[in-house]
């Protein structure tokens, strides 16, 4: 059991439990157990067995979690859970995955409508039976309806891609630890950097397959051996994804690895292109089309050789999506992507002063750990009213902290890290931003946003953020589009009209880097590329470790081809700062 996996069934719990009717103060208490969980970098188990800490350090963890928590990690189940899935119907889970619905209107449409199913709410809606329901009007039903298809769509087994990468973390190094193993890679969509990833794929050379699969199939969190095979096998791991192992010959690894890796589109190009040069190509290697011809076929032991046999520079996974990758190739003109080493500032966080976790303190703290030459602090305004978003006084008062901080920095001698006074302003439904110009133009940096108004017709969406774009004080738009991975669609916006704009004005776009946005997507930051917009990869972090997400805001520049320069935070701290002092308009 991973922590992200005993998150899940505390969060599981407590929607069931607010489904029931039970008490707001016992729900948000697992719900905050579960936040709490899937926050420890250690694991649950080495806490309890651990001298220095116990579960009941955690915080919210009582004995009464902890009494939980113990019983999930000897037995995998949680008693409390079972009970109340026995009463619950089936298909609860799905009405609940609809966005904008939660459990207290889920079970209002089960009460008042009989409704069980996604199929029996389509129907409902479409018989505009739910708009008569108390609470709901023609409106929510109209975007209930609108999301179902959305929950339909999402291919809701498909994990975020930092999700799926702990699980390959961990797969991997199980794997290495085995004497037979002499390589073994990950590859699909994980290693493509996707947002989602449905399998994970194994591709591996050994000195003794059946001895590498039973170490497979041993794995402590093999929860199902699917398929097992003398060179393959499947297996069901942690978030119950599968994950397939093959084990292929030294000679052939890098047709292996690159036929493993995709994307399909991707390896249709590249056999059609072999089958040109007059090979087959699979994931055994080369062989000659024509097999009366003498011919030596071409090596394949690594990707390069493969690549390279066909007049092709090796392509980075990123950018094996079938789009241009292999004309630019040939011409050895692929971009040099955007590395996490090459980003030297963050320009988007929070802090306890609203939603965040850490304090000012030690957000500057761990910034700088991370080796951040510069960080915004952007902390929302107050219309977000839930994260007590700050108002004009609140806020310049955090300003005044942050100059004592740059002071007290700079006195330890050459500034190590520059902490930018910013916020991320929101964009007001009726138009306009939530804080006075006055107060906007005195910012190192702004962010702007839009949080509310989401269902809004797409006029008057992209209007509000053209406005935002327009504004001289905006510097960056934050998430875009304001998709939410597997849980809600993006607003209806014109991001082309967007992207224009954002040109014309000098204002950037942020690539929010938290897992489940990663908004802009590929397309669009490469659309904004192409339309000479320059990009911010933010992190967005509400705590010192959501600092660590880079890494995937990263993948997603690489996946849209942009190179250090397309990205203002790669910027070192003096070019920075003289592109703040500067605007196109
Ligand atoms: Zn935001
Ligand atoms: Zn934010």
């Amino acid at each position: 059991m991973t922590n992200a996996d005993v998150a899940a069934l505390f969060d599981r719990l407590a929607d069931l439990l607010e489904y029931e009717g039970e008490n707001a103060f016992r729900v948000r208490a697992y719900r905050a157990a579960a936040r709490t969980i899937a926050d420890q970098i250690e694991s649950l188990e080495a806490i309890r067995a651990g001298a220095t800490r116990s579960l009941t350090d955690l915080e919210g963890i009582g004995r009464d979690l902890a009494a939980k928590i113990e019983t999930i990690l000897d037995t995998g189940r949680l008693p409390l859970l079972e009970e109340l899935l026995g009463r619950v119907p089936a298909d609860v889970f799905d009405l609940l995955r609809i966005p904008g619905l939660g459990p207290k209107k889920v079970r209002q449409l089960v009460d008042v409508l009989g409704i069980d199913s996604l199929d029996a709410l389509e129907e409902a809606c479409r018989g505009e039976r739910v708009r008569g329901v108390k609470g709901f009007g023609e409106k929510t039903e109209a975007s209930i309806l609108k999301n179902i298809a959305f929950v339909r769509g999402t291919a809701a087994q498909r994990q975020l891609w930092d999700d799926a990468d702990q699980v390959v973390a961990d797969v991997l190094a199980w794997m290495r630890g085995c004497p037979a193993v002499e390589r073994i890679e990950a590859a699909g969509s994980w290693r493509r950097g996707c947002e989602t990833v449905g399998d994970i794929d194994l591709v591996a050379v050994a000195t003794d397959a059946a001895a590498v699969m039973e170490h497979f199939r041993r794995w402590d969190h093999t929860t199902d051996v699917i398929a097992s095979g003398g060179t393959k096998s499947s297996i069901r791991g942690p978030r119950g994804m599968q994950i397939d192992l093959r084990v292929v010959v030294s000679a052939a690894f890098g047709a292996a690895w690159l036929y493993f890796t995709g994307s399909k589109e991707h390896n249709i190009r590249v056999r059609s292109r072999a089958r040109e040069h007059g090979w087959s190509l699979n994931e055994y290697g080369y062989q000659p089309v024509d097999p009366s011809a003498a011919a030596q076929p071409p090596t394949a032991e690594t990707e390069a050789e493969v690549y390279h046999a066909l007049g092709l520079t090796w392509i980075p996974p990123e950018l094996r999506e079938g789009r241009d990758e292999l004309a630019l190739a040939a011409e050895a003109r692929l971009p040099r992507l955007i590395e996490e080493c090459d980003i030297r500032g963050d320009l988007h966080m929070h802090t306890t002063d609203t939603d965040g976790e850490d304090t000012l303190t030690d957000m500057v703290r761990g910034a700088r750990e991370r080796g951040l030459e510069y960080i915004a602090i952007t902390d929302h305004s107050q219309r977000v009213s839930m994260a007590r978003g700050l108002d004009e006084t609140r806020l310049l008062r955090q300003w005044d902290r942050i100059d004592q901080l740059n002071e007290t920095l700079a006195a330890e001698g050459p500034a190590p890290i520059v902490v930018l006074k910013g916020i991320e302003v929101d964009m007001l439904e009726r138009g306009g931003l939530d804080l006075p110009d006055h107060v906007l133009a005195r910012a190192d940096w702004v962010v702007a946003s839009l949080h509310y108004g989401q269902s809004q017709p797409r006029e008057r969406i992209t209007e509000r953020i053209l406005e935002a774009i327009r504004h001289p004080a905006v510097r960056v738009i934050g998430h875009p589009t304001g998709r939410l991975i597997n849980r809600r669609p993006a607003y209806d916006v014109d991001i082309e009209a967007v992207i224009a704009a954002a040109a014309l004005s000098g204002t950037f776009l942020e690539i929010n880097a938290h897992p489940s946005r990663l908004d802009l997507d590929d397309h669009h930051a490469a659309a904004a590329r192409r339309a000479g917009v320059r990009m911010v990869i933010s992190t967005d972090a509400h705590s010192v470790r959501g600092l660590g997400v880079m890494r995937c805001g990263v993948l997603q520049a690489r996946r849209a081809g942009l190179t250090s320069i397309d990205v203002v935070n790669a910027l070192g701290w003096n070019d920075f700062r003289n592109l703040l002092g500067q605007r196109s308009t």
